[in-house]
């Protein structure tokens, strides 16, 4: 099997094919998650350890997975589930936590690690829910944000926002982020073709 190298790399083509376009590849993108470790890293050191990194399920597990080994202080991980209720597009306004973190986080600094800021309704009530079960402070890393969608202002009383990058208002899918679960395995962040989803 492992011989054969003559074959074709199967299915990544056809993934390839429903992408409009590359935003950030995985060379970009690793280098800034560098960059977010290690400002992370900097601005935590000097905080009582450790430190409570929560990823938003399923969207950010490949950004948590590379995030946390460039951080490098003591951390505990943890993942909260969360659903919107929404199109599959967007959300609609009520998120419900369908899945609670179960590391006790009460006087603990807590990271919220999500893939992307859309109408900022999912995060604004994550942090009220983390606030309110006693976290020294909450603090939101964001890999992608889009502030043209912002509906609900996001109130971070004790905690830092870290992003990666501002998104244009399209509907992108890669490194973690899917469409009906898919493309989630693409190591690039790119723009899904309208026609896959109209
Ligand atoms: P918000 O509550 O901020 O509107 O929604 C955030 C969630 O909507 C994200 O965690 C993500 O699951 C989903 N979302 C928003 N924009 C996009 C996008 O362009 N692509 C994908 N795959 N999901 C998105
Ligand atoms: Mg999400």
């Amino acid at each position: 099997m492992g011989s054969e190298h003559h074959l074709a790399e199967p299915k990544r083509m056809e993934m390839d094919e429903h992408i409009q376009g590359i935003l950030w590849t995985e060379k970009e993108i690793a280098d800034r998650v560098a960059e977010l470790g290690s400002d992370i890293s900097k601005d935590f050191q000097d905080c009582s350890p450790p430190l409570v990194i929560i990823g938003v399920a399923t969207g950010a597990f490949l950004f948590l997975a590379d995030i946390v080994r460039k951080i490098t202080l003591p951390v505990m991980v943890d993942f909260i589930k969360v659903s919107s209720y929404g199109s599959g597009m967007e959300s609609n306004g009520s998120p419900q936590i369908c899945n609670d973190v179960k590391i006790d986080i009460k006087d603990k600094h807590v990271i919220v690690i999500e893939d992307i800021v859309d109408t900022g309704h999912t995060l604004s009530c994550l942090i009220s829910h983390l606030e309110e079960k006693g976290a020294s402070s909450v603090s939101v890393c964001t890999l992608l944000d889009k502030p043209a969608r912002r509906t609900v202002v996001m109130k971070i009383h004790r905690g830092k926002f870290y992003r990666g990058f501002e998104c244009p208002d399209n509907f992108v899918v890669g490194y973690g982020m899917d469409y009906a679960e898919l493309y989630r395995n693409l190591p690039y962040i790119g723009i899904l073709k309208p026609e896959i989803y109209e």
